[in-house]
């Protein structure tokens, strides 16, 4: 107890002393009584929170305090009283970031989330759905599962969804936020009309495609570089009430891509004559039924994958679904044979179940679970997702699940599904490859500390080195999604021509750089 006391109090001396350096020499007491409605906190929990997040990688990052905003005022109090003192302000959506992202070290962790909200903090407002209107306005640390939860009780549900729902929006926004309707619909970012936004001025400024149309698209898939998204205004559709789900499977590469690329051809056709959602994995172990990402078990074909013939060790799984209202079913069966009949997966591989859309999009919690309740959701995760052109998937398939991956157990699902690049707005800051057709490779891995070498956190980190040390080598134009990079150099290549635009951007929303610096793409002010 007399630790913690005299801890806190180091805390809040630090705290105090950096916020009265810099040119504009702010009162001490300025910071503790900004005048938040919130509340900031230096509590060790709150600390310690704020330290970590899912990659469980980087080394711990202790920011000086955490605030609980109340409102966006308080955030956008927040980041004016950081402004010109040099201290970093990051946002936390809710901590899904893989290599420290979210942190700020030194600086202050704005706890966006409102399930984390303290219960001095007044509540901030849920989710408002504008029926008629198609969208609904969302706190920026607002969980996608919350913003399901409201839209349905209005019958109504995003377009585009990312896999898991315990993501925030500001967080899978400043990123892209994508899963398997993006080829359709395009990612979460080319689902929004309006957003809220505290810039690294401190000004809080509504962005759309006609108003501040700079700052709107700089912070969709800005990294949280150029400001703090308070409220989204998100696109919605009717909700389907519920899903059928196929898996098929290849033992050939290029008929599965072939086939990927034909399924997400379709996306301009009417709904009844494509699929709502493609995706597909690899399986270069027992990944199919050892696959957390879902439980999923077909009814009407409970074959064991032992039994089909593999190329190179390797089989391919095409995941696609069929939303549907409850009561045409047969026109629903009628639909998916014609397009199953169009495929050419190896005969007698389909799997398919039936459930609610809710259970469907919500599919990753329920392995969540499964893993926590084992102690292996809270493990170090070296994840690499890269989006590869379509032109090289082939190589890659050869150099990668083939190569260097072998017969080694994969430690998680590998993912790999294609988009359509006309879905993705040039304008966001996201960038992807110079094709019409790219594909997300998604290693989801987590590290054991096991005897087994190739479950080790060394072993895979060092095994996506390889994977993309290989890209570079043979020439393939591939962009990390969920980018992490430690030198400016690297974040130049990997903007490319849009590096001079993110800049610009920079000098223009975040002078002083004191935001999202957990990113390390731009030195902090000293
Ligand atoms: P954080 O990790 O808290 O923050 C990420 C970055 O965004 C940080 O730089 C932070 O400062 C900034 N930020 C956070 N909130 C805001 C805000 N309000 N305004 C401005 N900047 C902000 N991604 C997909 O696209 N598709 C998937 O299917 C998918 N599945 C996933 C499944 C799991 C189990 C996990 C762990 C991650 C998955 N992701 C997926 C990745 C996810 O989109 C990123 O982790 C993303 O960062 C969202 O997580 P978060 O809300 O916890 O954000």
């Amino acid at each position: 107890m007399a630790t913690n006391i005299i801890i806190l109090t180091i805390a809040t001396c630090l705290l105090l002393v950096s916020l009265s350096f810099g040119l504009t020499v702010v009162p001490t007491e300025q910071l503790l009584h900004i005048g938040v409605d919130g509340e900031l906190s230096v509590e060790l929990s709150d600390l310690d929170a704020a330290s970590f997040d899912f990659g469980r990688l980087s080394l711990q990052a202790e920011p000086l305090a955490v605030l609980h905003p109340a409102s966006a005022e308080d955030v956008a109090r927040l980041v004016k009283a950081a402004t010109g003192n040099c201290l970093s302000v990051s946002a936390r959506g809710h901590g899904h970031s893989i290599n420290g992202q979210a942190h700020a070290e030194n600086g202050v962790v704005i706890e966006m989330s409102r399930s984390r909200s303290r219960s001095k903090t007044p509540i901030l407002a849920g989710p408002r759905v504008l029926e008629k209107e198609r969208y609904v306005d969302v706190w920026g640390g607002e969980l996608w599962i919350e913003v399901l939860r409201e839209t349905l009780k209005h019958g109504l549900a995003p377009k585009s969804w990312t896999d898991y729902l315990y993501l925030s929006v500001g967080g899978t926004l400043s990123n892209a936020g994508i899963s398997g309707q993006t080829f359709n619909h395009g990612p979460q970012i080319s689902n929004v009309y309006e957003v809220d936004v505290v810039t690294g001025k401190g000004q809080l400024l509504t962005c759309s495609e006609e108003r501040n149309s700079e700052l709107f698209y700089a912070v969709l898939g800005g990294l949280g570089q150029f400001g703090i998204i308070t409220r989204a205004r998100i696109a919605v559709e009717l909700a389907p009430q519920r899903v059928r789900w196929i898996r098929v499977l290849y033992s050939n590469f290029s008929t599965f891509t072939k086939d990927q690329e034909f399924l997400i051809s379709l996306h301009g056709n009417p709904a009844s004559q494509r699929f709502d959602y493609v995706e597909g994995f690899v399986i270069v172990d027992e990944g199919l039924i050892n696959n957390w990402r879902s439980s999923f078990f077909s009814p009407s074909n409970p074959v064991k994958i032992t039994s089909v013939n593999s190329d190179g060790g390797v089989l391919y799984c095409l995941e696609i679904t069929k939303n549907y209202h409850g009561h045409n079913v047969d026109a629903i069966d009628q639909e998916i044979e014609a397009l199953l009949e169009k495929l050419h997966f190896i005969p007698n591989s389909v799997f398919t179940t039936d459930l609610p859309y809710v259970d469907f999009l919500d599919r990753v919690h329920k392995a969540e679970l499964k893993l926590r309740s084992k102690g292996l959701w809270d493990v170090p995760h070296p994840w690499l997702n890269i989006f590869v052109p379509k032109s090289r998937i082939d190589d890659f398939d050869k150099g990668v699940f083939k190569g260097i991956l072998g017969n080694n157990k994969t430690s998680g699902p590998i993912l790999i599904y294609p988009m359509n690049k006309n879905k993705w707005d040039q304008r966001s800051s996201v960038v992807t490859p110079d094709e019409d057709v790219f594909y997300l490779v998604a290693f989801l891995r987590s590290a054991l500390d096991t005897a087994e070498e190739t479950r080790t956190l060394e072993y895979l980190t060092n095994q996506n080195r390889q994977i993309l040390r290989f890209c570079d080598d043979a020439g393939i134009k591939a962009k990390q999604y969920l980018p992490h990079y430690t030198t400016q150099k690297e974040w130049m290549d990997h903007f490319g021509d849009k590096w001079d635009q993110f800049y610009r951007r920079k000098m223009e929303f975040d002078p002083q750089r004191i935001l999202a610096t957990g990113q390390v793409i731009f030195k902090p002010c000293t």
